[in-house]
């Protein structure tokens, strides 16, 4: 199923395992079942930590489970072959269900733990789809972070049945526990403040407790930004206040009329974005919505 460059990539990746995985598969006897055979012995021989075992446990097929061998409460489930945009997805789950830590901030994931609740996610994506890894990435890792959320990440082109009964229109479209939860692209910090009823009321304390900024830009598109960045290089005391960097950028495949540039993806821009604005600007709140603002003369 991979090639031989990319085996030799994830190999390398597979390295950074800490801890054994193994991957329990439900299959059927129809081709896609016997290519996520084939994909699943593929990763298997490229690291002594990952084994894999047919379970057919699980009644959507061809699907797997990606498991910690010492806590069977650590897994991620994709049902699919979570190849094309998903690949990352797939090679992340197998990382961080292995015990490598994740590029997420220490307040984010205590805050993820600390949910109190069951919270079981399906997202529904498709491997051409370029707004689904954010998501698909972000309910993993909340999965493998707290015991008490579970997660299935299902290709709707392989699952059209459900697709029609749930009367998925596009996709990421995520459920939680049955009921819809949302669709399109949402990152980490805005699926817990979605959950977590507490997160607004703590937000506005932190922010409550910072001193006042001599300029409080609201938004984090590319005004936002520049406006953040220009006014911080100046020396002004600067904060922003933003759901998610990158505005509709986030939303753009491609932006041809960037001046000085050839074409560049839209998410890859808003990367770019936000560099500078961590290092220049103070971010007082990334999920923040501002309702109102108010001068202060306190300093
Ligand atoms: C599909 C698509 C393709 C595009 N392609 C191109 C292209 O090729 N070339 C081009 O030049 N332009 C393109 N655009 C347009 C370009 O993305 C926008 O012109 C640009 O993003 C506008 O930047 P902005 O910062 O003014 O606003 P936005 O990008 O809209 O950012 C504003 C941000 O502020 C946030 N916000 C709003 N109210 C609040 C509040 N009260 N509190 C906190 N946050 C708030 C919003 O959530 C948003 O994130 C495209 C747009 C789309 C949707």
């Amino acid at each position: 199923m991979l090639d031989a460059n990319m085996k030799q990539q994830l190999q390398g990746l597979l390295t950074n395992l800490r801890e054994p995985i193994e991957l329990l598969s439900s299959l059927g006897d129809d081709a896609k079942s016997a290519e996520l055979a084939a994909l699943l012995d593929d990763i298997a021989a490229l690291s002594d930590k990952v084994s894999v075992t047919r379970t057919d446990d699980d009644a959507r097929r061809p699907s797997f489970l990606i498991r910690r061998v010492s806590d069977a409460n650590v897994a991620v489930r994709f049902a699919g072959i979570p190849l094309g945009h998903e690949f990352t997805s797939l090679v992340l789950a197998l990382l961080q269900v292995g015990g490598h830590p994740p590029k997420v901030s220490a307040e984010v994931l205590e805050q993820v733990a600390a949910l109190d609740g069951d919270f079981h996610f399906e997202t529904y994506f498709s491997l051409s789809c370029q707004n689904c890894p954010d998501i698909v990435q972000a309910l993993n890792l909340m999965s493998v972070v707290n015991p008490r959320i579970t997660h299935t990440a299902i290709d709707g082109g392989l699952f059209q049945a459900e697709v029609e009964e749930r009367k998925i229109m596009a996709v990421p479209t995520i459920f939680l526990n049955g009921q819809n939860f949302g669709q399109g692209r949402m990152e980490l910090e805005q699926i817990l403040a979605k959950l977590d009823s507490g997160a607004e009321a703590k937000a506005a304390e932190k922010i409550a407790a910072k001193d006042a900024f001599d300029v409080l830009v609201v938004g984090g598109g590319p005004a936002g930004a520049a406006a953040a960045i220009y006014a911080a290089r100046k020396g002004i005391r600067t904060g922003i206040a933003a759901e998610r960097f990158g505005g509709q950028v986030l939303d753009t495949m491609a932006i041809e009329n960037f001046t000085s540039r050839p074409v560049r993806a839209g998410a890859s821009s808003a990367c770019r974005a936000r560099m500078p604005i961590a290092t220049r600007a103070s971010p007082i709140a990334r999920t923040a919505t501002a309702r109102s603002t108010r001068a202060s003369a306190s300093r």
